[in-house]
């Protein structure tokens, strides 16, 4: 396949309108993003509160507009976790975010779910109802969930560390399409190995992906960098789960120089279709 390197990522202005066929990705910090259409909104592991010392949180005053639902975290549809870990996922603050934001969905694995359950209470069932657990396993098929905004497909790849550590998390890939329009994936801390994309081709390339967010250690390695430009269909790919210190650009190593990664809560871009 032909790379095609897009040209259609500007930067932009946070309170410029958007086209009709116009996205837009908001950086929230480690894998932690918003991304709109028109009045659809969805978020990628808001909520956790684990930096292990070299991972950017997500600022207070950020969370606090998405606790509370105030502009641009207003009208989110749905919220999209990749895996359980601390650095992605806080079990009481996604039970929190449900309760006080009752039109937000929310798509996590299983081991995810487990642990909302295990935080909530008696009073708190109702809350479920707007809980799909995704029980997916390495190997199964890729599942589809069409809603009335999003088509979502999710399937697992396994974490970083595949074959010896952490082979026990759900660590899902979303790729989600908003209003039959743009197409993002969030790939979570996927490992980046070919043998986890070769095994189904005709799933990743049945719909072109418009902006993907790979864990940074993609770029890193030959196998990372031939799944984003060859296998997987994607037109353009950003750099998430960056630590903390590359937000100064002296301190990125030269072999990631060339590749684009969000680095600044808050920071942003639009994308076409
Ligand atoms: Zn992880």
């Amino acid at each position: 396949m032909i790379r095609i390197i897009s040209c259609v990522l500007l930067l932009v202005g946070a309170s410029a309108a958007l086209g009709q066929d116009e996205s837009r990705i908001q950086y929230l910090a480690n894998e932690g993003v918003m991304v709109s259409h028109a009045e659809t909104s969805i978020l990628f592991d808001p909520l956790f509160n684990n930096s292990y010392g070299q991972y950017q949180l997500v600022p207070d005053a950020m969370r606090e507009a998405i606790m509370t639902g105030t502009p641009p975290y207003d009208g989110i549809d749905a919220v999209f976790i990749s895996h359980y870990h601390d650095d992605h996922f806080s079990a009481v603050d996604v039970l929190q975010l449900l309760k006080a934001q009752t039109g937000i969905h929310l798509y996590a694995p299983t081991q995810a779910v487990v642990a909302l359950r295990e935080v909530a209470g008696d009073s708190d069932e109702d809350v479920f109802e707007r809980v799909t657990g995704l029980d997916l396993e390495y190997g199964d098929a890729p599942v589809e969930i069409i809603t009335k905004q999003l088509t979502i497909d999710a399937v697992v790849i396994p974490h970083s560390g595949w074959p010896t550590a952490r082979t026990d998390v759900q660590n899902i890939v979303f790729r989600v399409t908003l209003d039959d329009s743009s197409t993002v994936m969030h790939m979570g801390d996927a490992d980046p190995r070919i043998v986890h994309f070769a095994a189904d081709e005709e799933y990743w390339e049945d719909k072109r992906v418009d902006l993907a967010l790979p864990p940074y250690w993609f770029f890193g390695t030959s196998d990372g960098r031939e799944i984003l430009e060859e296998r997987i269909n994607i037109r353009h790919s950003i750099g998430i789960h960056v630590p903390d210190k590359y937000a100064n650009p002296d301190n990125v190593p030269a072999e990631l120089a060339r590749y684009e990664i969000f680095t600044r809560p808050g920071e942003g871009r639009r994308f076409r279709r």
